[in-house]
């Protein structure tokens, strides 16, 4: 049976089109199927989007790789060189700088929409890529060494491999019959754009409160996106706060540190969960991104582990292709599987233990505290603490 594609991607987020792009710039045939439309160009004087994510040097460097990198406006991108944590009693925390480290930087900040369209600017240039938006899939078989993916737009597409990179719901994980464990926490994650009175600063700040973290990502100029972590109900009514009131409760409950803000922009509010698929694959079907696992915001490395998956992903595509493989074989997938579960399970230990060590209870937060001033100390605690920032395996 002769299949249409090598690689089909179901989701053209930020991780599925980053894969797309790396295997159709080796010419592997793939098709990218995407439910929502093309991401659309962001005018230069337009105020920030909302969803911003940090992405740390491997992030930058597989978008380089896929030359998506150049495509985003250095106007529109914030380098970050230091990272400080504290907690609400004891202001000294923990501090990482990049100087220490002789690293030009940690990473940036970048909106999401931004960096899925300069990704996208690379799909459309590869010839070996089609794409197909506003259709999703609706049912999945597996027959031989081909996979049968039907649409709601009534084509059939075959391939070697499905790759389900459609986020937190994914419909080829279900599809595929694969099961998640499931955490929620009683948190929901606010985020707010500001304008700040102090110009903008290459740093990252997070300070632990017992209902949640709050935290300052730095935008270029005197822009700010700040999240704010609580309990659902609290977010939800600072959430309807008119601007004024929402600025002027930022004042008094941000730390002073933030240098007071000027007007809100815009505000949103996320629910905060983690989800871990039971597998990453099954027959000619493999999961990338948040379709395999979503973990708590607060370290910022939800979409770093992603894009890690799709670096990972295509390196083992590519190898198999290269000799004559077969890129949807199963010890292709067990391969890509291994190399990428533990890394997530670390960083899904590494990001429970922060949450529980500054929102549990009393006398765990008491130890989190004290850990928080040791770990800037004691270097294996502060090692531990960068590797994470770095989005490097915390093992
Ligand atoms: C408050 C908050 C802050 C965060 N901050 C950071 C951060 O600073 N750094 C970081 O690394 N991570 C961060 N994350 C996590 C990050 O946003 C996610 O990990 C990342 O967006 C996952 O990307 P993805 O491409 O896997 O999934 P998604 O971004 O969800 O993309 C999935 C794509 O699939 C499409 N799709 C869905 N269903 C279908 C279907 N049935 N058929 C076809 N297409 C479909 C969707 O339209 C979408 O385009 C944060 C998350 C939250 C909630």
């Amino acid at each position: 049976m002769s299949n249409n594609h090598d690689v089909i991607i179901v989701g053209g987020g930020m991780v599925g089109a980053s894969l797309a792009a790396a295997l159709g710039q080796a010419n592997l045939r793939v098709a990218v199927i995407e439910n929502g439309d093309a991401p659309e160009a962001v005018a230069a004087e337009a105020e920030f989007g909302l969803r911003i994510s940090s992405l740390n040097l491997a992030a930058v460097r597989l978008l380089e790789d896929i030359r998506a990198w150049p495509l985003i406006p250095d106007a529109r991108r914030c380098r970050f060189r230091r990272i400080e944590a504290w907690d609400e009693h004891d202001s000294r925390g923990i501090t990482f700088d990049a100087d220490a480290l002789d690293l030009p930087e940690f990473g940036y900040f970048v909106e999401n929409r931004l960096l899925c369209h300069a990704v996208w600017q690379r799909l459309k240039a590869l010839p070996a890529v089609t794409l197909h938006t506003r259709t999703a899939p609706q049912a999945l078989r597996h027959n031989g060494d081909q996979a049968e993916l039907e649409l709601a737009s009534g084509k059939t597409l075959t391939a070697s491999l499905v790759v389900g990179a459609d986020g937190a719901s994914s419909t080829i994980r279900d599809l595929a019959r694969i099961t998640t464990v499931d955490h929620g926490y009683q948190q929901r994650a606010l985020i707010i754009n500001v304008a700040t009175r102090l110009p903008q600063q290459d740093v990252s700040w997070q300070r632990f409160t017992p209902d949640g973290p709050q935290a300052m990502l730095p935008l270029p100029g005197h822009r700010a996106s700040l999240v704010w972590y609580g309990n659902p109900e609290r977010t939800r009514e600072r959430e309807q706060l008119d601007d004024e009131t929402l600025r002027d409760t930022i004042d008094r409950e941000f730390p002073t540190r933030l240098g007071g803000v000027e007007a809100v922009l815009g505000r949103a509010s996320f629910p905060i969960r983690r989800r871990h698929a039971r597998q990453y694959s099954t027959d000619r079907t493999v999961l990338v991104g948040d379709a395999a696992h979503v973990i708590h915001p607060l370290a910022g490395q939800g979409l770093n582990l992603g894009l890690q998956d799709a670096a990972t992903l295509a390196s083992e595509l590519i190898a198999t292709t290269t000799r004559s493989g077969d890129p949807g074989e199963r010890q292709v997938l067990a391969r890509y599987a291994r190399r990428r579960r533990p890394q997530v399970l670390a960083m899904i230990a590494a990001t429970e233990g922060f949450h529980h060590l500054f929102t549990g209870p009393a006398p765990l937060r008491m130890v989190g505290n004290a850990a928080l001033g040791l770990a800037n100390r004691v270097t294996p605690g502060k090692r531990l603490m960068m590797r994470i920032a770095l989005g490097l395996s915390p093992g």
